[in-house]
């Protein structure tokens, strides 16, 4: 039985598939599947029962989410086909977008999936976009990911030569065109509202939600957006089936996940692996463990906007369920180590000078909050530090928090510092009585 549905036709050391090698290594078999055997409600069940989460880190059921997308009444696909009354067809044209702007800070999962294997996304659009009976689907990704664009477009023009894009796709009624569109690249980009005011050439801002891009997406019309991996596992869930899905995971939440571990480790890297392996796992058996002369202080479970967890937490399973409740996320699941000796006030302020940097200016809360985040957190590293720069950092955490501000930008930087303070009280008091011992010795030294 499959056990590594996402990376098995990947090796880095020989060119991804080309075609005609995907298909005899048994791909576009789910596509085939879904196309010619099944209607899009069947595929949409399958989707649901399979239990799939979103894997761009939010965790949304996927099946839940993409049954709020309107269906022509007949359910059969054919767009041609006269319902009875108005209101039996599905507002057109219906969009599919895979989420590709991988910007996470230490997230480098969609990369391996569309450098590895480009034809699982376009696979995955393809059956997804059959579900949803959607008639054009984008690729949106990251500027900088070249030789992955370079690799869809390519996969893309092998299969609208196959027939596997275009019209009629595999002698049906369902027609379907596929393109890759690169990000101008900003971070706020990959916020699936700001992404789709990027599509339509707008300036990437996110959209009030509601209305939810399900029902109002890309120029108004229906559109889901999801995240590369959570696409790639399209084609074998139907495949496979639900249960198969199921039964790949250690714990309640389905299937295997791309887990990523990057800092001072012996083995940085990307693995995919039973959705629920624990951090323990994960650092000490497929990371190599720590590097020698360093100890494990905290991670970032899921990315960069992921809360901080500890070392006491490293045999949770890491799933959606079980790192919620710790207070964290799983986010993207690609894990930041942070060691004992790494200057840890000036690792979140390079993070919090991250998010400040990739605001998209639109809320005064984000905009002007996460500069001054950056700057209390600026002079606690260089010993500039006042109680007023903590108070701030304090106060920053709620007045940055969901409900605030406009999108889940701020928030989502907010995570860290808010852990940060929570477990290690101790850093900051610390650089609060060096930022006082050294303003006493310049007093000392100035003094007439
Ligand atoms: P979200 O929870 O608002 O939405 C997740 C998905 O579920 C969206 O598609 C949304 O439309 C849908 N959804 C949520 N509530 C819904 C409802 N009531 N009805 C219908 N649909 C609903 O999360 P988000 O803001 O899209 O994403 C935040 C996550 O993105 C964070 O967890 C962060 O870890 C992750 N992230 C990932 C990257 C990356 O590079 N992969 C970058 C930044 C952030």
């Amino acid at each position: 039985m499959i056990t590594r549905p996402l990376t098995r036709h990947i090796d880095l050391s020989r060119p991804p598939y080309d075609l005609a090698q995907y298909e005899d290594a048994g791909g576009y078999s789910g596509a085939r599947k879904v196309i010619t055997g099944m209607t899009p409600a069947e595929g949409l069940q399958l989707l649901k029962d399979s239990g799939l989460r979103g894997r761009g880190g939010a965790g949304f059921p996927t099946g839940m989410k993409w049954s709020f997308v309107p269906m022509d009444k007949d359910n059969k696909g054919d767009k041609d086909k006269k319902g009875d009354k108005d209101g039996d067809k599905a507002p057109r044209p219906k969009y599919i977008v895979a989420n590709a702007d991988e910007m996470e800070p230490g997230t480098f999962k969609d990369r391996l999936l569309m450098e590895g294997c480009p034809h699982l996304l376009v696979e995955g659009m393809l059956v997804g976009g059959y579900i949803l009976q959607a008639d054009i689907g984008y690729i949106f990704i990251r500027g900088e990911y070249v030789e992955a664009a370079q690799l869809l477009n390519a996969a893309i023009a092998e299969c609208r030569k196959k027939g596997y894009l275009g019209k009629h796709i595999l002698g049906g009624d369902w027609s379907f065109e596929l393109h890759v569109h690169t990000s101008a690249g900003r971070y706020i980009c990959g916020e699936e509202t700001a992404l789709l005011n990027s599509l339509e050439g707008k300036r990437a801002t996110p959209r009030a939600k509601p209305p939810f891009p399900q029902v109002s997406g890309l120029w108004g019309k229906p559109t889901i957006v999801n995240n590369v991996e959570t696409l790639c596992n399209l084609p074998p869930i139907i495949e496979h089936g639900a249960d198969w899905f199921k039964q790949l995971s250690l714990t309640g939440d389905a299937g295997t996940k791309l887990y990523g571990v990057s800092g001072r480790v012996n083995n940085p890297g990307c693995w995919e692996l039973p959705m629920g392996t624990t951090a323990r796992t994960l650092i000490e058996e497929h990371a190599g463990g720590m590097c020698d002369g360093y100890q494990l202080k905290t991670f970032l479970p899921g990315g960069g906007s992921t809360p901080l967890l500890l070392p006491e937490h490293l045999d949770t399973p890491m799933d959606y369920t079980e790192i919620g409740k710790l207070g964290s996320r799983l986010g993207t699941g690609t894990m930041i180590v942070i060691d004992d000796q790494v200057d840890f006030i000036g690792a979140l302020k390079n993070l919090e000078h991250f998010f400040s940097q990739e605001s998209c200016g639109f809320c005064t809360p984000c905009r002007d909050g996460l500069p001054w985040v950056e700057k209390a957190l600026d002079n606690l590293e260089h010993g500039r530090g006042s109680r007023a720069d903590l108070d701030w950092l304090k106060r920053a955490t709620w007045m940055l928090n969901m409900g605030n501000t406009f999108c889940a930008h701020a928030p989502g930087a907010m995570g860290p510092l808010e852990s940060a303070l929570k477990y290690f009280p101790d850093e900051f008091e610390q650089r609060l009585a060096q930022s006082a011992a050294r303003r006493k010795s310049v007093t000392e030294q100035t003094a007439p």
